[in-house]
């Protein structure tokens, strides 16, 4: 997409989880793609307009490019698949499909200079992988807070994009029951303790193992230390815990009681 324009949008239905902007297609018709980039989980496209698409992919959503001739590009009227919501038409000659079975996926325009002002971005704590994001900072956000640990890692004002998975894989790594308090990661002073310094290790090393991955083939086989895997054995060596599964502020949290303290 990058240095490419978008020569034709086609939109197949008028919402995702929420309704396209206004005049969707005709804002990004004609655009040129200057730089794609991330924040948290929400993927950024910086348009010659001057306007950024942001797109979510919600639970379901993913981007796939397909070459053109147009024949390989589903027919809206083949249903080849229902779930293809948006097409991108590149001037590089590809296209790119926004699929999304379950369509709580987002797409909207925002204007330069509001897009640190946008109600899903202006909130947002540190990225994980970033050099601001340490014990220290995970400490500050976690000071005095009477929540879980892990109710914390889903506060996305404490560390950006971590979901539940992630959340559960880093608490195993990290020796932490996802019960405890957040509190415990800092001093009353709000200075980090050792656990802190633990879990901020635990979250980059579980997101860099993940991301080296770079494939969905394996989504739910031995990818996974604790979740998904209730009843099955704690692979953490010298451990003959059990992993178990509990349901923490309506979702399923997947830990180990015997090495998880
Ligand atoms: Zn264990």
């Amino acid at each position: 997409m990058v240095r490419a324009r978008i020569t034709e949008v086609d939109l197949r239905r008028p919402d995702l989880r929420r309704p396209f902007p206004r005049q969707f297609a005709s804002r990004l018709t004609g655009q040129t793609v200057l730089a794609l980039t991330r924040r948290a989980k929400y993927l950024l496209a910086s348009l010659s307009s001057r306007e950024t698409l942001l797109m979510h992919l919600g639970m379901s959503g993913s981007l796939r490019v397909v070459s053109k001739p147009r024949s390989q590009i589903p027919d809206p009227k083949a249903q080849i698949d229902p779930h293809d919501h948006v097409v991108l038409h590149m001037s590089s000659g590809k296209a790119v499909i926004f699929n999304d079975p379950r369509r709580f996926g987002v797409m909207d325009l925002v204007r330069a200079g509001e897009l640190e002002k946008h109600p899903v971005l202006s909130r947002l704590g540190p990225e994980p992988l970033s050099d601001e994001f340490n014990a220290a900072a995970l400490a500050r956000a976690c000071r005095g807070k009477k929540t879980s640990l892990k109710a914390a890692l889903l506060d996305q004002r404490v560390v950006a994009g971590l979901g539940n998975i992630y959340a559960a894989e880093a608490l195993h790594v990290a020796g932490l029951s996802p019960r405890r308090p957040a509190s415990i990661l800092a001093t009353p002073a709000g200075a980090p303790r050792e656990a802190a310094f633990r879990l901020a290790a635990a979250i980059k090393r579980v997101l860099e193992k993940a991301i080296a991955r770079q494939t969905r083939k394996d989504y739910r086989s031995d990818r996974f230390l604790v979740y998904d895997r209730e009843d099955e054995p704690c692979l953490k060596k010298d451990c003959a815990g059990t992993i178990r599964r509990r349901e923490q502020g309506g979702r399923s949290t997947f830990y180990c009681a015997v090495c998880q303290r």
